[in-house]
């Protein structure tokens, strides 16, 4: 074993490898030519079959002849690890078929071969890293429904590959922005030369060109192109599910690019633990580094982002319409702007400012507009009866958890289904002041997304105003 790590030693083009991957080996038994070593972890030995295989073999069969054979001990095994015991030298030299060989990465260690580099010059020649330049950090708005994601992801394109965050993946649901915040780290790190070779790929792209490749008999030249990106960006891997092939290459590209401290950043439409038909390896790798969810926005960023894309589009709009769109369009950033966009597009076609009732009009189809008649007095009356207070505890001073929630429930509920202010929902709910109000949507909002029992007390105290203002 210690002529074998002589040989790989001097095989290896830094210290640091040999020390990382071939120290940590421990030699265990040795029976005809059957050589038994214990590695770490499941994660080591897949790392050294990956990347040191072909000079492990050269090793072995220098040391013990062609005859040599090579079985892997993993000391601590992941929870579903396949079996750690493996032979793969060949008992006879000569020519092998490539399938039953383990794939050899053409540039192991970093080192990138011609072939690689001209397929990759030519693909950034025809089209570029695909990033979008017009997501960037400098219009995404923050506020609280981002703020991991946002800082993770600055963090990243500022040091890709340099942090614990690798790979990052952001979820989140449709039309929150995870496209829009992963493609920004990858127009940072371009434009700050922090990356060189910047790829931006969706996972439906990404398939479609791996099974394109398997049948023009490009697999290799398509594999050696992803493991030479510095920063690879992935989005929707959800659209992984279920596509067996297409998850090995993505395995073996993630692991030469982690290992080479390459920067990988993903997303996904739900967190990883509830994507379905994706080996466990694979969730495994995609849980190393950070996990950073989206959430619906609040109120506030809501109205934030409507300014931004306002000034963006060097237009106004009156407080009361803002206000409309942020408190009716909760669910999707996109649909938010979509509001904004076609009343951009009525005003300069019919050449005439908006008002609210011309507003209300343009987006009766998008927004579903709070009931007409619901007043401050029926929420009052629907709360006290749902949670079998009185109108004195929801109007009092009390902080008991209980009425506390009522109260936000009122006043969210009041903000939700009445045309009421907020400074006329504070007076009438013992004369707060309207940033209660603001504080108290926000919350509500903000717990119905984690709790399906307040979305369904919110759901209820909806169909009984309902049923008063019929
Ligand atoms: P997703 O990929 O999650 O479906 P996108 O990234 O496509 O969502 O976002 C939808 C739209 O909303 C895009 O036009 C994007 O620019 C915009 N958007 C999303 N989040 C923000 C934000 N925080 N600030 C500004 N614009 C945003
Ligand atoms: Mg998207």
């Amino acid at each position: 074993w210690k002529k074998c790590l002589d040989i790989i030693r001097d095989g290896l083009h830094n210290l640091q490898s040999f020390k990382t991957w071939f120290e940590p080996i421990v030699p265990l038994k040795l029976s005809g030519q059957e050589l038994t070593i214990q590695v770490p972890s499941q994660f080591f030995y897949e790392m050294i079959e990956e990347n040191y295989y072909s000079l492990l073999k050269r090793a072995l069969m220098e040391v013990m002849g062609t005859g040599a054979k090579l079985r892997y001990s993993v000391l601590v095994q992941a929870a579903q690890a396949e079996t750690p015991v493996v032979a793969r030298i060949p008992e006879k030299k000569g020519k092998h078929t490539p399938a039953a060989l383990p794939k050899v990465i053409s540039h192991a260690n970093g080192k990138q071969t011609k072939e690689a580099q001209d397929l990759f010059a030519n693909n950034v020649h025809r089209f570029e890293s695909y990033l979008n330049p017009k997501y960037r950090f400098e219009n995404f708005v923050k506020g609280d429904c981002n703020d991991l994601a946002h800082a993770a992801a600055k963090s990243v394109s500022e040091t890709p590959g340099k942090s614990s965050f690798n790979p990052l993946v952001i979820y989140g649901g449709v039309g929150l922005g995870k496209t829009h915040l992963i493609q920004a780290i990858g127009n940072h790190a371009r434009e700050n030369n922090k990356a060189k070779f910047v790829m931006y790929v969706s996972s439906e792209k990404f398939t479609i060109e791996f099974v394109n490749a398997i049948q023009n008999n490009q697999a290799h030249e398509f594999s050696a192109f992803y493991r030479n990106v510095d920063l690879l960006i992935i989005d929707d891997i959800q659209f992984f599910e279920r596509k067996e092939k297409t998850q090995e290459e993505i395995f073996h590209i993630f692991n030469t690019l982690h290992q080479a401290n390459k920067q990988i950043v993903l997303s996904s439409d739900r967190p990883i633990k509830e994507l379905k038909g994706i080996e466990e390896r694979l969730l495994s790798r995609f849980q190393w580094g950070l996990t950073a969810d989206l959430q619906l926005p609040d109120y506030e960023t809501r109205r934030a982002i409507l300014q931004r894309k306002l000034e963006e589009n060097s237009a106004t709009l009156d407080e009361s319409i803002i206000d409309f769109i942020a408190t009716n369009m909760t669910s999707n950033i996109r649909e938010l702007e979509g509001c904004l966009v076609k009343l951009l597009a009525t005003a300069s076609l019919n050449a005439k400012s908006i008002d609210l009732p011309l507003a209300k009009n343009i987006l009766r189809d998008s927004v579903r507009e709070r009931s007409q008649t619901v007043t401050i007095e029926m929420v009052e009356k629907a709360v006290c009866e749902y949670f079998g207070i009185s109108a004195n505890d929801i109007k009092g001073k009390s902080r008991k958890k209980e009425i506390a929630f009522a109260r936000q429930m009122a006043m969210y509920s009041a903000k939700k289904w009445t045309k009421s202010s907020f400074k006329t929902i504070g007076l009438h709910f013992g004369g707060r002041d309207h940033s209660t109000v603001i504080h108290a949507v926000n919350a509500i909002d903000k717990n119905a997304d984690r709790s399906e029992e307040v979305r369904n007390t919110i759901e209820e105290l909806h169909k009984r105003l309902e049923i008063m203002s019929l």
